[in-house]
């Protein structure tokens, strides 16, 4: 049986890998060279911590607020787009406690999966890319997001995770070099965290060994059906593809994908940028978030990524160069020791000098949901098509987990986790 998957992001590669393990032939069809996607540059965590989905009460009002402050994490480029605007309406109507609350389950339990299923690539031969299970800790530093944070550690602590509130003390002992000037955190130590560069090049590697066709370059240009099935994808290289099943996992472009197999599916990019610099030695011993403003930090052994912002509209090539100095700003607020620290000053000064920025700022391009939950399921009008998609802020923490998922779908088995939360039919 031949199945084929638009798009080689964390979503298609992981399908690929359960499809194959499951006797499936498969090809991957990439547009691109597989050398920077959104599942590339993003900051390595693999996160249980994050079951309260992007669609949840206030974040529309805070949101309008931060559009007004240039350095703020968060901004939707103003435009007449009926993609943005029929995107906007649905998720506005989503932006409830029900959503949470729904919503918590199913993303928890898939999480979990993703996590364990990765852990186990990490500890197996077949892959070698860093991976640490130290947790991750979100740093607030006003009592409004203290209250907001202990809320949300109740929810997690319902859901069986595990979850520490850490005194400023308790703090200082966990990060002696640092010594964060916060008012507290909680450690989430079910999290986990890796290095997405690596994991996707060894993906490629694991895949291309075992048999995996991966055909970069090469976009899908057309979907072709008889009776509401798939039976040909026409392809930029002038040829065709023709086999059983199609997985569709094209990130943000998925709405342009979808449509071509005459779906419909709610997708807009949600850019972010992260900044990475080499550190001879690693200062901070565990991940984390800054609450207010919104930046994470990731520690790797000999690297230190900086990530933040949510810019919603079309996928566009401009840096807004204050969101990116506002997240510089943010980290020394945190952790002052880093003022002097000169990997973090590289880095600065590197973004103070604004030219070649391209070069020193990655980008990518979340792929939003209208809920907050991926999209995982059969679609409404295909039999044939299988979508992978909409995953957010946390297609690395969802990748292993939907492609397991996907195989399952495929082969008609009980699924590992539950799905009916993340059927796209629900749009
Ligand atoms: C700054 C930042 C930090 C992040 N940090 C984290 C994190 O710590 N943890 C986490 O879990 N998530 C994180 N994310 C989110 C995560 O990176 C994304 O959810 C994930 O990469 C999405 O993966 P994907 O495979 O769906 O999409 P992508 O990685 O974008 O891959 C989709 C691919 O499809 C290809 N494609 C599209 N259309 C076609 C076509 N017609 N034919 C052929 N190919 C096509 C594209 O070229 C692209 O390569 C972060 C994102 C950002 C921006």
């Amino acid at each position: 049986m031949k199945a084929a998957i638009i798009g080689g992001g964390i979503i298609g590669l992981s399908s690929a890998y359960y499809l194959n393990q499951a006797g499936w032939s498969v090809t991957v069809f990439e547009r691109g060279d597989l050398s920077d996607n959104c599942s590339f540059g993003n900051m390595g965590y693999l996160s249980p911590s994050h079951f309260v989905p992007l669609a949840q009460p206030g974040v529309v009002s805070q949101g309008i607020l931060w559009m007004f402050d240039q350095k703020s994490p968060f901004y939707v480029r103003p435009e007449l787009s009926w993609p943005l605007i029929d995107w906007g309406l649905k998720f506005v109507r989503a932006c409830n406690t029900r959503n949470v609350e729904r919503s918590a389950r199913p993303m928890t339990d898939l999480l979990l999966l993703s996590r364990k299923l990765t852990a186990e690539w990490a500890r197996s031969d077949e892959f070698a890319f860093e991976y640490h299970e130290n947790g991750c800790i979100n740093y607030y530093r006003t009592e409004k997001y203290e209250k907001g944070e202990l809320e949300t550690v109740r929810a997690g602590r319902d859901l069986g995770l595990d979850i520490r509130i850490l005194s400023r003390e308790e703090i200082h002992e966990l990060e002696p070099e640092l010594k964060p000037d916060v008012r507290g955190g909680a450690w989430y130590r079910d999290d986990a965290h890796l290095h997405p560069n690596s994991l996707m090049r060894e993906l490629k590697s694991v895949l291309e060994r075992k048999g995996v066709m991966i055909r970069t370059n090469t976009e899908v240009t057309g979907i072709e059906k008889k009776s509401g099935k798939i039976n040909t994808l026409r392809l930029s290289d002038g040829s065709a593809w023709t086999g059983d099943l199609v997985v569709l996992a094209a990130g943000s472009w998925s709405r342009e994908a979808a449509r071509m197999a005459g779906e419909y599916l709610p997708v807009m990019p949600g850019k972010g940028y992260s900044m990475t610099v080499d550190v001879a030695h690693q200062p901070l011993k565990h991940p984390c978030i800054l609450l207010e403003a919104k930046v994470a930090i990731t520690p790797w052994e000999k690297k230190l990524r900086i990530g933040s912002t949510m810019e919603i509209g079309k996928v566009n090539d401009r840096i807004l160069l204050p969101r990116v100095q506002g997240i510089l700003e943010a980290v020394p607020k945190y952790l002052p020791g880093y003022t002097g620290d000169p990997a973090f000053r590289e880095m600065s000064d590197l973004i103070k000098l604004k030219e070649n920025l391209r070069s020193k700022v990655w980008y990518g391009f979340r792929p939003l949901s209208v809920d907050g939950l991926p999209y995982i399921g059969y679609a409404k009008k295909t039999s044939n098509l299988i979508i992978a998609s909409g995953h957010a802020m946390l297609g690395l923490s969802f990748g292993a987990g939907t492609g397991k998922l996907v195989a399952e779908l495929a082969d008609g088995k009980p699924t590992s986790v539950g799905v009916s939360a993340f059927d796209p039919g629900r749009v």
